[in-house]
């Protein structure tokens, strides 16, 4: 499942040919990959033709572009990748694979004529036209109305560190769902859970009214380590001509210190990595480094 280094990867990858160019044509080619989109098909492809497109952007691992202006109110395109969502950029002419839903032909006003190609084999990715209103806590940045009650990830510039810190710790539930609400904080998956779980050496089921400030604050800038070596592996993996958004190959697979690690040695302590069910999928951690910790009442 994408997450933000994956959706970040198709971001820039998009950024040069969809920014300040003009839609033509749009082809869908499955309705089910409008689900999301507030009205028929034929809405979708009358509003989005001749739009002019303005620069991607991103908010944990919800993607949008903004189309520059609009008739009416600001909105944007919203791009969901879902489990198996790929925008792929073609040149016009270039076969079009069987998976594609939605087909959309812009003209760059420097790289000319360009396919947008929407592939989703399963199908819970969607585009939608979407209403742009303004962030709750930045009024002047506008956001699409369905991503407006997702938290800032913790790389975007405006993320508060020191009111999510607060509302952690306020919270009455353990530290990974925590860490995967996104209206608390986005762009965390599983993967990154548990590699910065460990890295902070927090036990996964750590209730956060437990935490420690300091702990908690250590643990966000693990998050934040984790993430940045992620965008970094996925920036070096990009393919201009192939935007892949696969779900496991755009991970940082040889960097992984405890996700999909079971039984194999703790990097820190040698101890094996233990997997528990959690969630309906999995957590990994080390026995030894990560321990539940109970704070003394003096504390
Ligand atoms: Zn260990």
């Amino acid at each position: 499942m994408p997450e933000l280094p994956e959706v970040e990867v198709v971001r820039l990858g998009l950024a040069p040919a969809a920014t300040g160019a003009r839609v033509d044509a749009v082809e869908v080619r499955d309705e089910r990959s409008l689900r999301r989109h507030p009205g028929p098909a034929e809405d979708f492809v009358t509003r989005l033709r001749g739009a002019r497109l303005g620069s991607p952007e991103r908010r944990g691992k919800y993607l949008w572009v903004p189309l520059a202006d609009p008739a009416g109110a600001p909105v944007a395109l919203v791009i969901h990748l879902g489990m198996s969502g790929q925008v792929l950029l073609r040149t016009p002419g270039s076969p079009v694979d069987r998976l594609t839903r939605i087909v959309l032909g812009v003209t760059h006003p420097d790289a000319g004529p360009l396919r947008v190609d929407f592939v989703d084999q399963r199908i819970f990715g969607s585009m939608a036209l979407d209403d742009l209103v303004p962030a709750v806590d930045a009024p002047a940045q506008l956001i699409p109305s369905s991503v407006a009650h997702i938290a800032r990830d913790p790389v975007d510039p405006l993320f508060d560190d020191r009111r999510f810190l607060a509302r952690l710790l306020r919270k009455d539930t353990t530290i990974k769902r925590a860490l995967l609400d996104q209206t608390l904080v986005s762009g965390i998956g599983n993967i990154y859970a548990d590699e910065a779980l460990w890295a902070a050496r927090v036990h996964y089921d750590q209730p956060t009214r437990s935490l420690s400030r300091p702990r908690a604050s250590a643990l966000l800038a693990e998050v934040r380590l984790v993430l940045g070596r992620a965008l970094a592996e996925g920036g070096t993996s990009f393919d201009a001509q192939y935007l892949n958004v696969n779900g496991e190959s755009g991970y940082f697979a040889h960097s992984l210190k405890a996700y999909g690690r079971a039984g194999l040695p703790c990097p820190r302590c040698g101890r094996p990595i233990v997997r528990e069910s959690f969630m309906n999928r999995g957590s990994h951690f080390c026995p030894r480094c990560q321990r539940v910790r109970v704070r003394s009442t003096a504390a």
